[in-house]
């Protein structure tokens, strides 16, 4: 009797493991298939899972083609049957086909060697169609299992997840609003997202595909390319792992800092948005600031920025002196100020990925030219954000906190001494110890080349940004995407 109660229970514990404890752990850890693509390139790849569907599959194909966009359909080897033709038409116009399983079964519930029947017969469907390998799998629900790896493994797939879902397989009212706000709020570099042009609620897709016709230009405005690259990236990367790192305290504690910001950047909503910079949006807190120098005012040629913009304060007060006597307005300073306390601002955080790259060059004068350049090029991104991207469009301005001051003048960044606070103290231990823990080498040449290593707070006005950084015209009243979502339903 006990013994059989021992045999159940240990039939149970080791379920567990083989199926969802080990699922946890691929999908904390992001190990053993592909969950997002390069942190630093500009590129989105958009999944359609569960199709060809007969009624929205060449809806999708034509949307996708007008906005250049070149997506992977993970399809149900069951439907591949029916509409052999759906299959031809996706991979005709260009798209990534990958392997859904025949009928859409769940691993947790299924035997390897069933598994292994399934894939082996879709697979081998696809290929005749298209006379391609098919390489990609994407696990039903993301369900994945030890046994599921290795029947993949053994057949040469790799699993594909995703870095978030539409949530678009729901129907009901609003459902367009959901999934443009869904997408809208997580967008970011290297992001694999999860749709569907089949299957869920009844008609589910008809919003997918609305959702995208307003999605799309923005996406595009924003800056990103809707392409296949985020997988492509990733698939190499793991083909050429495991990389080398060169000391061993980098190869111990880099991979838990890489978690440990990937938690941070989820709990504080940052995003790697262009090539140096992750974005987030912040109350400002460090007091008002005052608009800088006029635009195109003449200036005295010797001095740096920083004291003409004391001067300038310096003569808006003394003006605000004059005529308080006529206008005393006690909100005229406020009026004034650029950047009020509480203000949202956009942060930028350095993309540590993006450095180490940097500061492997083998002199400190070309680490500092290439970071200037490589910041002024995302500069020109960070500017798109604030006028595309409704994430950042309230923004009043930039700001940072940074090792790497020299010459941030030229960029038309302000840069202040920060307050030595507790706060700050520590802010500044941090950022010392992420260059030494990314690059001690580089580290050493930074600090060799560029002299004293004091955190600095470093902003720019909005006005500021655009005026440099963004091209072209500004949109006039620009609809946030949620109000498009809505027009769209009327
Ligand atoms: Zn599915």
């Amino acid at each position: 009797m006990s013994s059989l109660f021992i045999l159940i229970v240990t039939f149970l514990v080791l379920a567990v493991i083989y199926g969802p404890v080990a699922e946890l752990i691929m999908d904390l850890f992001q190990v053993g298939g592909i969950y997002k693509g390069d942190d630093l390139a500009r590129d989105i790849t958009l999944t359609f899972d569960d199709g060809p569907s007969p009624l929205y599959t060449l809806q999708l194909l034509d949307l996708l083609d007008r906005h250049q966009a070149r997506a992977i359909f993970f399809v149900v080897g069951k439907q591949a049957e029916k509409y052999p033709e759906l299959i031809s038409a996706i991979h005709e116009r260009g798209h990534l086909l990958g392997i859904h399983t025949y009928r859409h079964g769940n691993a947790w519930f299924q035997t390897p060697l069933g598994l292994y029947r399934d894939l082996v017969r879709t697979k081998r469907l696809l290929e005749e169609i298209t006379h391609t390998p098919a390489t990609l799998f994407r696990p039903p629900w993301g369900r994945l299992t030890l046994g599921s790896l290795a029947m993949a493994h053994y057949l040469g797939l790799v699993p594909v997840l995703w870095t978030f879902a539409a949530k678009d397989w729901r129907t009901g009212d609003g459902r367009t609003q959901e999934i443009v706000k869904n997408i809208g709020a997580r967008l970011h570099n290297g992001a694999i997202i999860l749709m569907h042009d089949n299957g869920g609620a009844q008609n589910a897709p008809a919003n997918t595909l609305k959702a995208l016709e307003i999605l799309l230009p923005r996406i595009h405005e924003i800056g990103f390319s809707c392409n296949v690259e985020p997988v492509l990236y990733a698939l190499n990367v793991s083909a050429s792992r495991p990389t080398r790192l060169p000391r061993l305290m980098q190869r111990l504690i880099l991979p838990i800092w890489i978690q440990w910001e990937r938690l941070f950047d989820r709990i504080y909503g940052v995003y790697p948005l262009s090539r140096m910079f992750r974005l987030s949006v912040t109350p400002w807190r460090f007091g008002a600031r005052r608009a800088e120098l006029p635009p195109n005012s003449s200036l005295p040629n010797s001095e740096t920025p920083r004291i003409l913009a004391s001067e300038y304060v310096a003569a808006t007060s003394s003006e605000r002196a004059r005529t308080s006597e006529s206008d005393s307005r006690p909100d005229r300073e406020a009026d004034r100020a650029v950047v009020n306390p509480r203000d949202p601002m956009a942060e930028l955080h350095f993309q540590n990925q993006a450095l180490l790259q940097l500061l492997a060059l083998d002199s400190p004068e070309k680490i500092a030219i290439r970071i200037l350049k490589e910041v002024r090029n995302s500069l020109h991104h960070v500017a798109l954000a604030l006028v595309y991207d409704d994430r950042f469009r309230s923004a009043k301005g930039i700001f940072g906190m940074t090792l790497m001051h020299r010459g941030i003048e030229k960029l038309g960044f302000h840069a202040e001494e920060i307050e030595q606070n507790a706060l700050n103290r520590w802010i500044g231990l941090l950022l010392v110890w992420l260059m030494i823990l990314y690059h001690p080498q580089g580290y050493k040449r930074l600090k060799t080349g560029l002299g004293e290593m004091r955190p600095k707070l470093v902003w720019m006005t909005r006005e500021e940004l655009l005026t440099r950084y963004f091209k072209g015209v500004q949109p006039e009243a620009l609809s946030t995407l949620m109000e498009q979502a809505q027009k769209a339903r009327i």
